[in-house]
């Protein structure tokens, strides 16, 4: 029988819903899956479907992040929350074919691990790498040991970790430089469940977010932000995902 789904489960342990993915993954006919992303995910999204439900993106929230990938081919894509590696494996392999790459922020060691598990089995180990950690603490890392290549500015951060931490962690990467002028930032379940603060930050003219910036908060008010949510229908009702270029700079 499948478990009620929480959008948001017990932070630091599995339900056990992840593992059994494994099991259901590999009584299938491996020959198909390896090395073959498409086959894979579409096995993943079988068992989210019949079994348990997954909090992946999703192919219909997937597909259209996935053409922004192809459109702008960005060399690098670091999303924050990776969980069991859907979307690592989705846009990794929309990364691949343009030699991008792909890393995964996941907090979760458990989760880390199932998701290296099918990333490995897709093929995608030479695109994608998952480090285990806050994402904040792994950004931090990222920036101190130069690992964002040229410019230390990475061009396409997905947000797709808990909402209360995407504004707090969006104000890391501006204040870090990390993202900056040709950075696009992709941000899921910005409508359900919601997060409102991110979404006035990102939508906000630079004087307003003046003075919406806290006393001694990171962050860079002086960023000029363009941003897009588009909506789309889930189980859960309607949903956002809000797309926000950096199209500028004014003195913060
Ligand atoms: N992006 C995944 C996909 O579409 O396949 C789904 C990610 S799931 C919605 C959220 C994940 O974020 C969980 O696995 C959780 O452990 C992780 N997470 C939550 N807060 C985090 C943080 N501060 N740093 C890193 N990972 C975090």
């Amino acid at each position: 029988m499948s478990k009620p789904f929480s959008p948001k489960p017990t932070k630091f342990a599995l339900d056990g819903r992840e593992t059994d993915l494994l099991h259901y993954i590999y009584k299938q006919d491996l020959q198909t899956l390896t090395n073959n992303p498409r086959a894979l995910l579409s096995q993943i999204d079988t068992y989210s479907t019949t079994t348990n439900p997954l909090m992946n993106i999703g192919a219909t929230k997937g597909a259209f992040i996935e053409s922004l990938i192809k459109t702008h081919k960005p060399r690098l894509m670091i999303e924050l929350g990776g969980y069991i590696g859907y979307s690592a494996i989705l846009f990794g392999a929309a990364m691949r074919n343009h030699g991008g790459k792909y890393i995964s922020l996941e907090m979760n060691p458990e989760m880390a691990a199932v998701a290296n598990q099918l990333i490995s089995l897709a093929g995608l180990g030479d695109t994608v790498s998952v480090i285990v950690g806050t994402a904040a603490e792994s950004l931090r890392g990222l920036v101190a040991r130069g690992g964002l290549g040229r410019g230390g500015v990475i061009p396409m951060v997905f947000l797709d970790h808990w909402q209360d931490v995407y504004l707090p962690d969006l104000k890391l990467l501006e204040g870090l430089g990390a993202v900056d002028i040709g950075s696009v930032v992709i941000a899921d379940n910005v409508i359900f469940p919601g997060a409102p603060e991110y979404l006035e930050w990102v939508q906000a003219s630079c004087d307003v977010k003046k003075g919406l910036k806290g006393e001694g908060e990171e962050g860079d008010a002086g960023l000029v932000y363009v941003t897009e949510v588009t909506e789309f229908e889930t189980q859960f009702g309607k949903d956002g995902v809000a797309v926000t270029k950096v199209v500028g700079k004014e003195d913060a």
